[in-house]
């Protein structure tokens, strides 16, 4: 715990908003326009996932589709036109016992704030292997739409069965010449169509019931030990790339203390609104959504948050 002379500044603010994806910017802009002057810091992952994604196809406004990182250049610039103060910095503790409400930015900046909206988001996820940290960045990779032009060529194994997995082994179905993917169980929880594609395409390998054991190389990946789940049957296969794509857990570790959470780690809200069990706290995007997780659903509860913390700043006369 620092104490208070550890504390380099602090600042009061209306409306602070943690979190820089499609929520975090558009509760920006409504909050902007309401006249909150509010101050978003982004994360370590200014832009969020989509910073990792390339075509973007089904947010509706770009009729040719647009790239991720692109779209959220576009979100950025819009908020900050608006007036939004966006500053880099990762939200590192909270204290939301009293009113105003305490964040503080890298440790050592305090932020007091009228209202927070939270737009954390969300992060992949590992399978916990000593080789897969020690070799992260080095062959293993959570994102094959970022990473995957890397492996051109080469042979590629990929973890995971549901909708990610499967895009993802598409994807690097066209770069290397095969993908072989691990499947813990006898079947994919992807959706139907996704599975067809995948099972439809020759150079994506299907080894069900399988696990990996252990990535093997020294400075770079060079061969996955899997095992099958029902035979016990070991087997060493020769890959450049080991892509992890068994899904996302919520960044919501920093409010645990304070903010009722799901079983998974999700932030609950009031349904039909993001208001959380603090007042003057509200929670947008893929930190309290585990069911649509996409870029327009998550702008569109960041719209929900500004209004939120607009009503409630009224109604207790902060605003
Ligand atoms: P999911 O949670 O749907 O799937 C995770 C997959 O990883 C499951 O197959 C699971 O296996 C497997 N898995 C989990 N832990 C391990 C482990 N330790 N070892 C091996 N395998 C493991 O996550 P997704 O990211 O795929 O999808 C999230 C949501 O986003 C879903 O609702 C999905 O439909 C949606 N989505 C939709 C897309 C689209 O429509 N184009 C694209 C991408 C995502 P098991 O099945 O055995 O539990």
């Amino acid at each position: 715990m620092e104490s208070h002379q550890d504390i380099k500044a602090s600042e009061k603010v209306k409306c602070l908003i943690i979190g820089s994806g499609p929520a975090g910017y558009t509760a920006a802009i409504y909050a902007a326009r309401a006249n909150l002057n509010p101050v978003l810091y982004q994360g370590i992952q200014p832009g969020g996932q989509l910073t990792i994604t390339t075509d973007v196809e089904n947010y509706p406004g770009y009729p040719d589709g647009v790239q991720g990182p692109q779209m959220m250049v576009d979100f950025e610039k819009q908020a900050a036109r608006m007036g939004a103060d966006i500053r880099f910095g990762l939200a590192t503790k909270v204290d939301f016992s009293a009113h105003p409400h305490k964040v503080w930015i890298d440790d050592e900046k305090l932020i007091e704030s009228d209202a927070v909206i939270i737009a954390t988001g969300a992060s992949a996820k590992w399978l916990g292997l000593k080789s897969e940290e020690r070799l992260n960045g080095f062959g293993v990779s959570a994102c094959a739409v970022c990473d995957g032009f890397f492996f051109r060529g080469k042979e590629v194994a990929i973890v995971g069965a549901g909708d990610t997995a499967a895009e993802e082994a598409l994807y690097l179905s066209k770069l290397c010449p095969t993908v072989h993917m691990l499947v813990r169980r006898s079947e994919m929880r992807a959706s139907k169509v996704m599975q067809e594609r995948v099972l439809n395409t020759p150079n994506i390998k299907i080894y069900w019931n399988t696990e990996a054991e252990e990535i093997l190389g020294e400075n770079k990946t060079e061969a996955v030990r899997i095992r099958n789940r029902k035979t016990g049957e070991i087997q060493t296969i020769a890959i450049s790339g080991f892509f992890v794509a068994i899904g996302h857990e919520p960044n919501s570790a920093i409010f645990k203390e304070w903010l009722d959470r799901d079983e998974a780690g999700y932030l609950k809200t009031i349904p039909g609104s993001t208001k959380t069990n603090v007042p003057g706290v509200f929670a947008a995007g893929d930190v309290q959504d585990k069911i649509y997780r996409q870029a327009v659903s998550a702008a569109g509860t960041g719209c929900m948050a500004a209004l939120d913390a607009e009503r409630w700043l009224n109604e207790k006369g902060l605003h």
